[in-house]
């Protein structure tokens, strides 16, 4: 299978491009259903349970046959010395941030992919590759991908990974949220099904919606009074409850704004104008770069933002 996606990558390469596109185009806004169902699912991440023990990291490592390293290899708190993004080889890393006013407490940060609700990485992909699930999951197809990696850009949170250490057949690489262990075999997600003290609550995305403020509503000395998600660039399906203020534990500020808006705004130009490649991504990038929150590294914080770099996320 993966050879057959060079060959059609190289068929594209070797002059096909010039009808496929149109099409593809065509295709990705097929598939790009921003329509909102009740039934989606989501992830409520409450960041004051979390103890920082990484075993979420593990689960998904093991469930997605990433590096298959050892589960000690996660327990090791070196991992928290530096801020960590997603990488090809981690679809999720959990951070550190330091609480100058409580330091024996930090707050850890568990990031993946937060499958938004209107994907800005699903609208920039050409050809389908990226596609937003009837379950709400926003899951990548290897085979149709043809590694221009617009997604990569056009992405609010900087999730898509690339497998630059794979020359011949390299993929986009994230968190699909175990799209089929949950919809073929009625699993629980690997990492919420192993997190110790079930800082991790699996379920429709309106419930967890409504959970989420009850809990602030019957503790608002614990919580702040947000839920992230809800409505960040339309709302995503994982949300995120937090003791503290989202912007002093690597959250983004971002407006409610969806980003397909304006991706698809550059993507329809590429086709009625032949942009070139090399242009699509400085479009994209200044987009990118005008939604988001340029802060700086918030001091007493073991991390940085969320976003603001991709390294290798093991030890
Ligand atoms: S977080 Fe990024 S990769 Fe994930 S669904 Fe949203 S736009 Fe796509
Ligand atoms: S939902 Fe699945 S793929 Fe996503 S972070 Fe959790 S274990 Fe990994
Ligand atoms: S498994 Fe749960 S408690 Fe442990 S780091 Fe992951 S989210 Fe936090």
């Amino acid at each position: 299978m993966k050879l057959d996606r060079r060959g059609f990558f190289q068929v594209l390469a070797a002059g096909a491009a010039a009808s496929l596109p149109g099409q593809s185009a065509q295709a990705s806004s097929q598939e790009h259903s921003p329509e909102v169902s009740e039934d989606r699912i989501g992830m409520l991440v409450d960041t004051t349970v979390c103890i920082g023990c990484r075993k979420c990291e593990f689960a998904c490592d093991q469930s997605h046959q990433l590096t298959g390293l050892p589960l000690e290899t996660f327990e090791s708190t070196t991992a928290f010395d530096r801020d960590r993004r997603m990488n090809a080889d981690a679809f999720t890393v959990v951070n550190r941030y330091k609480d100058p006013d409580n330091p024996q407490k930090p707050t850890y940060v568990k990031n993946q992919c937060m499958h938004c609700l209107d994907p800005a990485c699903v609208s920039a992909c050409l050809v389908g590759s990226l596609k937003l699930k009837d379950n709400g999951a926003v899951t990548y197809d290897a085979w149709k991908c043809i590694g221009c990696r617009y997604c990569m850009v056009a992405c609010p949170f900087e999730v898509p990974a690339y497998e630059y250490k794979n020359p011949l057949t390299p993929e986009v690489r994230k968190c699909d949220f175990c799209y089929e262990r949950v919809t073929s075999e009625g699993k629980l997600p690997a990492c919420a099904e192993i997190c110790p003290p079930m800082c991790l609550t699996f379920g429709k995305r309106s419930e967890l919606l409504k959970i989420a403020h009850e809990k602030i509503a019957a503790n608002p000395e614990k919580y702040q009074d947000k839920v992230y998600g809800e409505t960040e660039v339309g709302g995503t399906s994982w949300l995120y409850l937090a003791g503290r203020d989202f912007s002093k534990i690597g959250f983004l500020e971002l407006d409610g704004r969806p980003i397909p808006e304006l991706t698809e705004t550059i993507q329809h130009n590429v086709f009625k104008y032949g942009i070139p490649p090399l242009m699509v991504y400085g479009l994209l990038a200044a987009t990118m770069w005008s939604i988001k929150d340029h802060r700086k590294h918030e001091p007493g914080s073991d991390a940085k933002k969320k976003g603001a770099a991709h390294v290798d996320s093991q030890n």
